[in-house]
């Protein structure tokens, strides 16, 4: 049997610990059926950890992170805590830990199941079947570079400004990690710039170029961001990954999402450079916060989750087997009607966080039957 694999849970605030409930049956599942055990510790972040601690993001809880293989998070934040001050808020957490473990490629799939196609703003043949990666440059760019502030100019007036700046190596890393998944896929990747305005993203462009030239198989394009922008809307089966800076990341990565029209079902991967043993931080939460305002209600919906929980298995354990029973399960159990309230939609049965898990648990016995 494979040696243990250690995760880390982080269930958070809100439905956080709702929805991190449904994925430890999963991993129950798996520990019964599959030929691997995880073992579990559970840590403190945000809000939660404010109540226990004082501080969003204990010093417990990133030595924990230091010590585990994955970091699986609910999420974070509610209005119990925003008369706090900006810097001890909940999201300081997230934000803290993303930092503290060099997370600096963010991965975020929109992916469209056929049983959700109808959910999208979009015109169903625009968005059926669709499945594109977003790689999000994290750590760099105009939201981390200097100088910047708000400057009295003396006249009445102020200046506000901010920088946006990248190195080769901050380039050339997200770049491989961009290649080496679209190895794993359909073989393209464009990076979104601006290179015909901005000097940093000719040379974002230059060094991605140098990037693909290590990668033969890759069709590597480019794509300037007010045009992929539209063509997000106008074609996004266009796409397979689209690698681009952290503003522009954060801006197309948001407009993906809403192709796909259900938040409670859009996970993401945030991933670290691998040290010198091949050990890689990782870190995997869904895309949607805490929901305080149906967090306690047993309605949530609990799939985002889940499907954070098979992105883990697929990129920090190579489990690709497992991590496509996870993504079956999911599928054959939208295909059976079943819905929580976030995405009902007309003739579809309506179920608590609950029962979808018991429903996936169900679905996974079959599928390895
Ligand atoms: P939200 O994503 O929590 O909720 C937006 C809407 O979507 C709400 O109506 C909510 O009920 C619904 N929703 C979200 N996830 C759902 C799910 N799994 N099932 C069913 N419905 C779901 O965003 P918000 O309301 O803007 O933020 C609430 C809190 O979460 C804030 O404190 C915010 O700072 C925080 N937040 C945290 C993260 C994170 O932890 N990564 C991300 C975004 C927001």
């Amino acid at each position: 049997m494979p040696a243990n694999k250690k995760l880390l849970f982080l269930p958070g605030d809100g439905i956080g610990p709702e929805i991190m409930t449904e994925v430890r049956r999963v991993i129950d599942w798996m520990d019964q059926r599959r030929s691997v055990t995880f073992d579990i510790t559970e840590g403190l972040i945000g809000g939660a950890a404010i109540d226990e601690t004082g501080v969003p993001l204990p010093e417990e809880t990133l030595e924990a992170a230091h010590g585990s293989d994955a970091v699986l998070m609910g999420a974070v934040g509610g209005p119990k805590w925003e008369v706090l001050p900006f810097e001890v808020q909940p999201e300081r957490g997230l934000l803290g830990i993303r930092k503290e473990l060099g997370l600096f490629a963010n991965l975020r799939p929109a992916i469209v199941f056929d049983a959700l196609a109808d959910a999208s703003t979009l015109k169903l043949d625009v968005v059926k079947g669709l499945d594109i990666m977003i790689i999000r440059e994290l750590t760099g760019g105009i939201y981390f570079g200097e100088p910047r502030g708000i400057e009295d100019l003396g006249d009445g007036n102020r200046k506000g400004f901010n920088t946006l700046t990248y190195t080769t190596p901050e380039i050339h890393r997200i770049g491989r990690v961009a290649m080496d998944l679209a190895a794993k896929r359909n073989k393209r990747v464009c990076s979104i710039d601006k290179a015909n305005v901005l000097e940093t993203t000719v040379m974002w462009r230059e060094e991605m170029i140098k990037v693909g030239e290590e990668y033969p198989d890759i069709e590597l394009s480019h794509m300037y961001v007010d045009n992929a922008a539209m063509q997000l809307v106008r074609n996004p089966k266009q796409f397979d990954v689209i690698v681009t800076t952290n503003m522009f990341g954060d801006i197309l990565s948001d407009c993906a999402a809403m192709l796909t029209g259900s938040l409670g079902m859009l996970p993401s991967a945030s991933l670290g450079a691998p040290d010198e043993s091949g050990r890689q931080a990782a870190l995997y939460e869904p895309v949607h916060g805490s929901a305080p305002d149906i967090a306690g209600q047993g309605i949530a919906n609990p799939l985002a989750q889940i499907l954070s929980f098979s992105m883990l298995l697929r990129y920090s354990f190579d489990m690709f087997e497992d991590a496509d029973l996870v993504d079956q399960a999911v599928q054959n159990v939208l295909d059976q009607g079943l819905r929580t309230g976030d995405i009902m939609g007309e003739g579809k049965t309506q179920v608590s966080t609950e029962v979808m898990g018991d429903a996936i648990t169900k679905e996974l016995d079959k599928l390895a039957a």
